[in-house]
């Protein structure tokens, strides 16, 4: 138990993907936020990387808390194994929970719903709504076109370099967590509306 994070969300995929190394990762995951001690706090279905992550967290006996809309228990299959699990009425309720039960956020790879879970989490940090950080792991790449278009978005003018500089890409997990355990600079500018 060597992090200060007693609990971290994790948005990813409801598939698979293409490449074995995603639920290598997901098994890695799961299995290392137990080991550490740190509480799973996940989308609540059996499908894809998202069931991977939390079996994984759960067979090295680590807690695992799963969020779920009921329209999506049928698709998703709310998993019945786990330590907690809330069936909510809306996506903004699942959304809420996971982001008042964590201290930081990861995305795994996924697609839109991922995209859009850790984004939302990024903008709440960079609004001043809350002061936890969010990391990308990055196997095989998967997000360098994200990490890029931050690049180009900080390039020409839309996001501020310290606003990009909140949220890591990274592929060494244990590593990412240490990044994530890191108390956000008090100090730091937070959002400004440009005037008109
Ligand atoms: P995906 O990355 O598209 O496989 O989706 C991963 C997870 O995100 C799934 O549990 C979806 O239920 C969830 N999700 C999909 N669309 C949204 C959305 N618009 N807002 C929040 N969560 C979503």
């Amino acid at each position: 138990m060597s992090n200060a994070l007693k609990a971290v969300t994790v948005f990813c995929g409801s598939r698979f993907g293409t490449d074995p190394a995603y639920e290598q990762a997901a098994v890695e995951v799961g299995r290392t936020l137990a080991e550490q001690g740190i509480t799973l706090v996940y989308g609540g279905g059996r499908v894809g990387l998202m069931g991977t992550v939390a079996d994984a967290a759960l067979a090295a006996g680590g807690e695992v808390v799963g969020v779920i809309p009921q329209s999506l228990d049928e698709r998703e299959v709310a998993h019945q194994g786990l330590s907690e699990l809330h069936v909510v009425e809306t996506m903004h309720e699942r959304k809420a929970i996971m982001a008042e039960r964590a201290d930081a956020f990861v995305a795994l790879p996924g697609g839109m719903g991922t995209l859009e879970e850790i984004a939302e989490q990024w903008t709440w940090t960079q609004l001043g709504l809350h002061a936890k950080r969010s990391a990308f792991y990055d196997i095989g790449g998967f997000w360098r076109p994200l990490a890029e278009l931050v690049e180009f978005m900080v390039e020409r003018g839309f996001l501020l370099r310290e606003h990009a500089d909140l949220v890591r890409f990274g592929d060494d997990f244990p590593a990412l967590l240490d990044g994530l355990a890191a108390p956000l600079d008090p100090q730091r500018k937070e959002y400004d509306a440009p005037t008109a």
